[in-house]
C-alpha cells in the first residue's frame, strides 16, 4: 500500500475529542485508512506529498438520508408550491410513475450524476433509499441500482401506499412485509417507513419495522415531518438508528430521543423546499440528543446534493453553531448509520477527507452558496 502525506493544512478539524482542531497540521494516509494525525513538522515520511497551501481540512460529510433512485422532474410542482399550493405526501406518486417507466440504465445514470454532485459538495458516504418503485420488481431493482453505489442501502417500500392499493392499504402493508421485503432484503442494510398522516400510521409502521428486523435489516423512520405524531417515539421504542425530519416535536418526543440511541436526523433542505418551519435543533442539542444533518436529496421536496447548503441552513435557521452543524454533518451522520469508521479524522478511520478553500469550516455557513470544496478524498483516493 502506498502512503500519502497531506501537509500544509492551515486548520485540521478532526471531530474527535482526542485531537480537536489542530493548526498547521498534517495527515498521513496509508491505503484507504488514516495512519497518523499531528503537527506538520513531525509527520512520518510518505511515498507522496500533497501540500494544501494553508487550506482547512475536515472529515468527509456523511449523508445518512438520500433518495437517489428515481426518474422524472418535479420542478413545476416546486414552482406551484412556491406560488402557494401546499405539500402533501401524495406528491411521491408522480415520481413513482416516472420511476416505474424508466429502465435500469436510466436510473443508474441518474444516481451516477448525483454521486458526482455529492462528491463535489464533500460527501464521501451516502445512504440511498428505494421507495419510488412500490412494486416487488421495482423496489428490488431500485435497491440493486443503489447497491452499485453504496453499502448503505435502505428498503423504503413503505414510502406511501402504492396507487394500486389505495382502497386496500392493509394489503399493501402485507406485501411490503412479505414478498417485497423478501425480494429487497438481499440488497438492503436498512428498512425505513414514512410514519405520517397520508402515508403509514404507527401500527403499520411498527409491523414494517418488525418484519425488517426479522429479515436482518436495521430500522430508520421518517418521523414527525408534516405534523406531530407517533413516529419519533416509535423509532426510539424500536431502537431505530435514526428518526428523520423531527420537525414537529413534543417535549415527550425530545425526552424519548434524549434517553435512546436513536439519532435525530434533521433535513433542512426539505423545510426550505416546502417553505415550512425548520426543526428546532437548539432544543434537541440542549436536551442532549444526538443530531445528524442530511440532504434528503429527492426530486419532490429537497432536490439538493449540497451538504454545505444544509449546514448553512442549520446555522441560519435552526439555532446550531457552525461547529455543531459540521459535527452533525460528519460524526452525526456516521452515528445515524451506526458507523465509527467514518465521520472523523483519526488513525484507523477511513481516509475520507475534504479540503476547503477557506481558513476554517465556519466559512461553510459564513459564505453560503460559494463552492468552497477544493479537494475530496474517499478511502484514500482523490475523488474530486
Ligand atoms: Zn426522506
Amino acid at each position: 500500500m502506498s502512503t500519502v502525506e497531506l501537509t500544509g493544512i492551515g486548520l485540521l478539524t478532526t471531530q474527535t475529542a482526542e485531537f480537536g482542531d489542530l493548526p498547521n497540521a498534517a495527515v498521513l494516509i496509508d491505503g484507504d485508512r488514516i495512519a497518523w494525525v499531528g503537527p506538520a513538522g513531525s509527520v512520518p515520511d510518505a511515498d507522496e506529498q500533497v501540500d494544501l497551501g494553508g487550506r482547512c481540512v475536515l472529515p468527509g460529510f456523511v449523508d445518512s438520508h438520500a433518495h437517489l433512485v428515481f426518474a422524472g422532474d418535479r420542478s413545476e410542482e416546486f414552482a406551484a408550491r412556491m406560488a402557494g399550493v401546499p405539500y402533501s405526501a401524495g406528491g411521491i406518486r408522480t415520481t413513482v410513475e416516472a420511476t416505474r417507466a424508466a429502465g435500469d440504465e436510466a436510473l443508474t445514470t441518474r444516481v451516477a450524476a448525483l454521486t458526482k454532485e455529492m462528491r463535489a459538495s464533500g460527501i464521501t458516504t451516502y445512504e440511498i433509499k428505494s421507495g419510488y418503485g412500490l412494486t416487488v420488481h421495482d423496489e428490488a431493482r431500485s435497491l440493486q441500482v443503489a447497491a452499485q453505489f453504496t453499502s448503505e442501502t435502505t428498503f423504503l417500500g413503505a414510502h406511501v401506499v402504492a396507487p394500486e392499493y389505495a382502497r386496500t392499504p392493509a394489503d399493501y402493508v402485507d406485501l411490503v412485509c412479505g414478498d417485497m421485503l423478501a425480494a429487497c432484503a438481499p440488497y438492503a442494510r436498512w428498512i425505513d417507513v414514512f410514519c405520517e398522516r397520508g402515508a403509514f400510521d404507527a401500527d403499520a409502521a411498527r409491523s414494517v419495522l418488525l418484519a425488517g428486523g426479522r429479515a436482518g435489516l436495521g430500522a430508520r423512520v421518517h418521523a414527525n415531518q408534516l405534523g406531530p405524531g407517533r413516529g419519533v417515539q416509535l423509532a426510539c421504542e424500536m431502537g431505530a438508528a435514526s428518526a428523520d425530519h423531527c420537525t414537529h416535536l413534543s417535549a415527550a418526543d425530545i425526552d424519548a430521543l434524549a434517553s435512546s440511541d436513536t439519532v435525530a436526523t434533521l433535513l433542512p433542505g426539505a423545510e426550505f423546499s416546502t417553505r415550512a418551519n425548520y426543526p428546532d435543533a437548539r432544543r434537541l442539542l440542549d436536551a442532549g440528543v444526538s443530531v445528524a444533518l442530511a440532504t434528503d436529496c429527492n426530486p419532490g421536496t429537497s432536490y439538493t446534493t449540497s451538504m454545505p447548503f444544509c449546514i448553512a441552513l442549520a446555522v441560519r435557521e435552526m439555532g446550531m453553531t457552525p461547529n455543531e452543524a459540521v459535527h452533525a454533518a460528519t460524526v452525526g451522520g456516521a452515528a445515524a448509520l451506526r458507523r465509527n469508521d467514518i465521520g472523523s479524522i483519526t488513525p484507523g478511520a477511513r481516509a475520507d477527507l475534504v479540503a476547503l478553500d477557506a481558513p476554517n469550516p465556519i466559512h461553510l455557513a459564513y459564505r453560503p452558496g460559494v463552492p468552497l470544496v477544493s479537494a475530496v478524498w474517499k478511502d484514500g483516493l482523490r475523488v474530486h
